[in-house]
């Protein structure tokens, strides 16, 4: 299954005991202070680098088995993205890490207050199948750079790719510091009930809860990178050929099934036909007149999947694709038009390769048809316009706000990467990763020599009274 190594042996499922001793252990080397040295994180990110982009075929042909991904797509949105986050860590490490000064006003002086980053201890990192290696990754990433010790739960969905990670991080890493642990349900429940300080979950907002919950009996941090209905809304006036061009480039990568994908489009005005036609257009240049023989053109992850999107099917006119085959779980890019706004296709995430187009007269009803559903991870715009845009900006909510193309943003390691409301709690990336798996410690320093901290000390005159009023 795994072209350049040998099949790793079935992992045993994780039983309760085996998840406390596993936390046991990783506690334990944590304790040592081993992971908080910057040389050590270091490492760790250069051999796990080193492992990117010396399994790449391996690593290539698992995703390929589980999502029919192409080579250049699986190397750009999952390994490339995951080196690059690495390089960017490796690179700005030394400057997170430094101590920051904070003022000291001026009743407290001479005094200095400065703020430290300290490792949260043994974190426990849920990874999804859709990007299944870049999300159990690049949160590793962080949590490494951080100086954590962290178990990965890789998808049960995506069971190359588990397979993969259990297989060569181990052998990469150091072992009594990060570990995988394969399974569904059971195991990541077991793991669940341990004590973690910190609980990293990507994935949906119903198990997203369930996450939170078993987090809460232990007053531990969360993460929840969730999803949602990601809306592009297209004005009048903008390019619309290449507005299609990158909407059917950002829906039908992975065949739609990225978290931040642009799940439907709000097309302003008369934009909605030559949408129609642009897309129809894009698809076929990206894709040929038979996207199933497409190299570069994925598949739906599973049967229960492929069977909830095909349902969808019937909830519009299709302008184009609509094709599909269960015995390869093929859905073909599909365009719909004429949605019922409250219909099944929007009223759930839609995951796949299924794109509604809802028209709007006006950016005012497109402002109302965002802000009275959920908080989306992405929303997206093209526009020419500079005032749309700080209208979108000001007047809505979302994880992020992209204008002229889908999905780039999270290739910018400054940018945070997170949702809102249902969309998600939190953020990752780059410097967010390193704030989100530390906790920053004040720290107060007072010289003990003098002691002009007496003016504060009962008992209180008239005199100190006027003079601490002046102070604070
Ligand atoms: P999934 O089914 O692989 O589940 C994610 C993880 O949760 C897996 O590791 C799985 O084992 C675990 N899990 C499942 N049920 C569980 C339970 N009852 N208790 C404990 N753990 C459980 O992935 P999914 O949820 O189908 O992923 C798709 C969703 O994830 C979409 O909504 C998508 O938008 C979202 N997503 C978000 C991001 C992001 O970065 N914000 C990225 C990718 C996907």
């Amino acid at each position: 299954m795994l072209g350049g190594m040998s099949t790793p042996a079935p992992v045993e499922p994780i039983a309760p005991n085996d998840a406390a001793d596993t936390v046991a252990r990783l506690n334990a080397t944590f304790a040592t202070g081993r992971t908080k040295s910057p040389a050590w994180r270091k490492a760790q990110l250069r051999a796990l680098r080193r492992l990117l982009v010396e399994q790449a075929d391996a690593l290539t042909a698992a995703l390929h088995a589980d999502l029919g991904k192409s080579t250049t797509e699986a190397y750009t949105t999952e390994i490339g993205s995951t080196i690059t986050e690495i390089d960017h860590a490796l690179r700005h490490l030394d400057r997170w890490l430094r101590p920051r000064r904070a003022s000291v006003p001026l009743g407290l002086r001479p005094a200095r207050a400065r703020t430290v980053r300290e490792p949260l201890g043994t974190v426990l990192i849920i990874a999804p199948w859709n990007y299944p290696l870049q999300l159990a990754l690049a949160p590793l990433v962080g949590a490494i750079a951080a100086g954590n010790t962290a178990v990965v739960k890789p998808s049960e969905l995506a069971p190359a790719t588990s397979a993969a990670l259990a297989h060569w991080l181990p052998r990469t890493l150091d072992p009594q510091a990060v570990t995988v642990v394969e399974g569904a349900v059971p195991e990541t429940t077991a793991l669940l009930e341990q004590r973690f300080d910190h609980v990293f979950y990507t994935g949906n907002g119903k198990v997203g809860r369930i996450v939170m919950t078993a987090a809460a009996r232990h007053l531990t941090p969360v993460t929840l990178e969730l999803g949602g209905k990601s809306p592009a809304v297209v004005e009048p006036g903008a390019d619309l050929a290449t507005a299609a061009r990158r909407i059917a480039w950002g829906k039908f990568m992975n065949a739609g099934q990225t978290c931040v994908a642009p799940d439907y489009i709000l097309a302003v005005g008369d934009t909605s036909t030559a949408l129609e036609r642009h897309l129809t257009a894009a698809i076929r240049e990206m894709y040929g007149t038979d996207p199933a023989r497409s190299a570069d053109y994925g598949r739906i992850v599973n049967e229960r999947h492929f069977d909830r999107l095909t349902a969808l099917l019937g909830d519009g006119r299709i302008v184009t694709g609509g094709d599909h085959d269960r015995a390869t779980r093929y859905l073909a890019p599909t365009v719909l038009t004429d949605v019922d706004a409250d219909g099944p296709v929007m009223s759930e995430e839609i995951f796949g390769p299924i794109l509604p187009i809802i028209r709007v007269p006006d950016l005012d009803a497109a402002i109302d048809f965002i802000t009275a559903r959920d908080k989306p991870l992405a929303l997206y715009a093209f526009t020419a316009s500079a005032a749309t845009k700080r209208r979108l900006a000001s007047e809505t909510s979302s994880g992020a706000l992209t204008f002229g193309a889908p999905l780039v943003h999270l290739a910018v390691p400054g940018l945070p990467f997170g949702g809102v409301g249902e969309s998600g709690i939190g953020a990752y990336h780059g410097e967010y990763s390193v704030d989100t798996f530390s906790h920053t410690k004040a720290v107060f320093d007072k010289p003990l020599l003098a002691d002009p901290l007496r003016l504060a000390y009962p008992p209180f005159t008239d005199l100190k009274s006027r003079l601490l009023r002046r102070l604070f």
